[in-house]
């Protein structure tokens, strides 16, 4: 069979997704791109995957369908680290996610939050957006990390070349290479092309993400796969946990 893009990061019922597992695999198979199921796996997210059992019995709906099974973990909420090694390997790859960010006072600060807190720049931001990064990359075993470039609300307004050091983005793209872990070009929340271009300068191997959670936005991921065409980024080297393998052993003999 030809090469069909994967979409490793995209939202069902099971979370706050409002399509059905079937939806998102009829949906995906429309589009010509091979499609993936990771919902919010945490116990401070929108979810019913709340629980190891929960997992356990979300994995058994996902394995009934053809799908890559996958799950979007909160690195600041523990849940993760509770799922036995045998739970761990029903996954095809593991999503990690900052929904929430640890403030240089130590202090956890939730980037859905419209507001910063006062008195912090966005310099300061940046700076603990990395550094939760740079711990994320060192504690949590996953293979794709989602949407890097996640800040609160008024920080999407400024322009990201300057709300970027250079030196932010190379702590960012050398945390993920050592750890091993995938960058992922998020059709929702886009990255700048130059973090992108760095990334694989290092190394760092690319991942299509939707994050869809509508019939609009699930597999939808042109836009991703374009720029990773554009940067030079050959098709099967996009990642593709069937063929590179997963942190979750998976794919182990
Ligand atoms: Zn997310
Ligand atoms: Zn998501």
């Amino acid at each position: 069979m030809s090469w069909q893009p994967t979409d490793c990061h995209a939202h069902s019922t099971h979370s706050d997704g409002a399509l059905s597992v079937a939806e998102v695999v009829e949906l995906a198979r429309d589009l010509g791109v091979r499609p993936t199921i990771s919902d919010h796996i945490s116990r401070d997210a929108p979810t019913t995957v709340d629980s190891p059992r929960a997992v356990e019995r979300y994995l058994d709906d996902l394995e009934r369908a053809d799908v890559l099974r996958s799950g979007e973990f909160c690195w600041h909420d523990a849940l993760w680290l509770e799922l036995p090694p045998a739970t761990v390997r029903r996954f095809t790859h593991r999503v990690g996610s900052l929904h929430s960010i640890r403030l240089a006072d130590d202090s956890l600060f939730r980037v859905f939050n419209r507001e910063l807190p006062l008195g912090l720049t966005p310099a300061a931001y940046i700076e603990a957006h990395v550094s939760s990064l740079e711990a994320l990359a060192v504690e949590m075993p996953i293979d794709v990390f989602a949407h890097p470039t996640l800040v609160p609300p008024p920080l999407r307004e400024l322009d990201p070349h300057e709300l970027w050091t250079e030196q932010h983005e190379e702590r960012l793209v050398r945390a993920l290479h050592a750890a091993g872990i995938a960058f992922e070009i998020s059709n929702r929340y886009r990255p700048h092309e130059r973090l992108v271009r760095r990334a694989v300068a290092h190394g760092v191997r690319l991942s299509l993400g939707s994050d869809g959670h509508s019939r609009e936005q699930v597999a939808n991921i042109a836009h991703p796969l374009a720029l990773a065409r554009k940067i030079g980024v050959r098709d099967e080297d996009l990642y593709d946990p069937t063929r590179h393998g997963s942190r979750t052993g998976a794919f182990d003999e």
